[in-house]
């Protein structure tokens, strides 16, 4: 064998395992596809978040979650055993180096029926709030005003938010860890002016799973500092807290998930849920009943490391 069939033996191998691995990528990038088409299905069907007739207005900021809404969405509107309408509507808050002209670029791409809304809340938010303080509750509290009136005005019937499963923990954790509250972000709900059905499709999609979904894509991202508003440091610490958990005992955000599906309000302590004031013996065995004396039995996950197994009964 001479130099130049060596040559060519190493570039055919490379080329063979460029296209090995690019294949497996495409594999499970469609996978991916899978995944999110199911999870986004299953929420809306536990929750009967879509009906038949609905005009729907997909919130849009151009952050990666709310692109995966939108575009998840549009796959399922293709399939759906019902008819609905999408309508993508963006609030132009006029930030400092707002990139007006990329997402009505991306959506006149799409074909999708959008609306921009241009209002400078910025400068309103900028002109009240102090120097160094957060300005995300005004903030907020003016797009969700302006956001109503929008869906009004297009007709909308329901307003979808890209909320996923990550930030519905969060969510849980920061209002019991600071609000004292055991509540989450629920995946369905009525708008507090009562005019929308509120809805979060993404309600079981892991943050993970949007992140490669935005690459796959290609999402035109913008960037979310544009206001210059300080990091909430808590919902991040909340944020690092869930994925070190789920790094040490994997399937834990699952199983937390699971939870918020399956409240059991006679054993919590919140008297407005149930009645203990007025609880009397009934005479009557349940096989269902609490058994007051025996330790629940937990089911422990797969494989755990010795040292990482902690008790999970109460202490006498
Ligand atoms: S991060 Fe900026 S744009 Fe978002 S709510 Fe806060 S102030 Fe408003």
């Amino acid at each position: 064998m001479n130099d130049t069939h060596w040559t060519e033996a190493a570039e055919t191998a490379t080329e063979t395992a460029t296209a090995t691995k690019n294949a497996r990528i495409e594999r499970e990038d469609r996978k991916l596809e899978k995944r999110l088409c199911r999870e986004v299905g299953r929420a809306i069907a536990d929750y009967n978040m879509i009906e038949a007739g609905d005009r729907i207005m997909v919130c849009l900021s151009g952050g990666k979650d709310s692109y995966g809404l939108l575009d998840i969405l549009m796959k399922l509107q293709q399939r759906a055993p019902v008819n609905f309408e999408l309508i993508a509507v963006n609030l132009d808050q006029k930030q400092p180096g707002f990139p007006d002209h990329i997402l009505p670029d991306y959506l006149g791409k799409l074909g999708i029926k959008f609306h921009i809304e241009t209002q400078d809340t910025y400068s309103i938010v900028k002109k009240v709030i102090p120097e160094g303080k957060t300005m995300c509750s005004l903030c907020s509290r003016l797009r969700r005003g302006i956001l109503y009136r929008v869906a009004k005005e297009l007709g909308c019937t329901k307003i979808a938010l890209g909320h996923h499963r990550d930030d519905i923990l969060q969510t849980f954790f920061l209002n019991m860890f600071f609000g004292a509250k055991l509540k989450g972000m629920p995946a369905k709900l009525v708008s507090d002016n009562g005019e929308f059905m509120v809805i979060r499709p993404l309600a079981y999609v892991p943050e993970k799973d949007l992140i490669r979904w935005a690459q796959v894509r290609e999402f035109p991202i913008i960037p979310c500092t544009l206001c210059g508003s300080q990091e909430n440091l808590q919902r991040k610490q909340v944020g690092n807290m869930l994925r070190e958990w789920e790094k040490k005992f994997p399937g834990r955000i699952e199983s937390m998930l699971g939870a918020l599906q399956n409240v059991v309000p006679s054993h919590l302590m919140d008297r407005e849920l149930h009645p203990f004031q007025t609880l009397r013996t009934t005479g009557v065995a349940d096989e269902n009943g609490d058994l007051v004396f025996d330790e629940e039995e937990l089911p422990m996950p797969p494989a755990l490391p010795a040292e990482q197994i902690i008790s999970l009964t109460p202490a006498h």
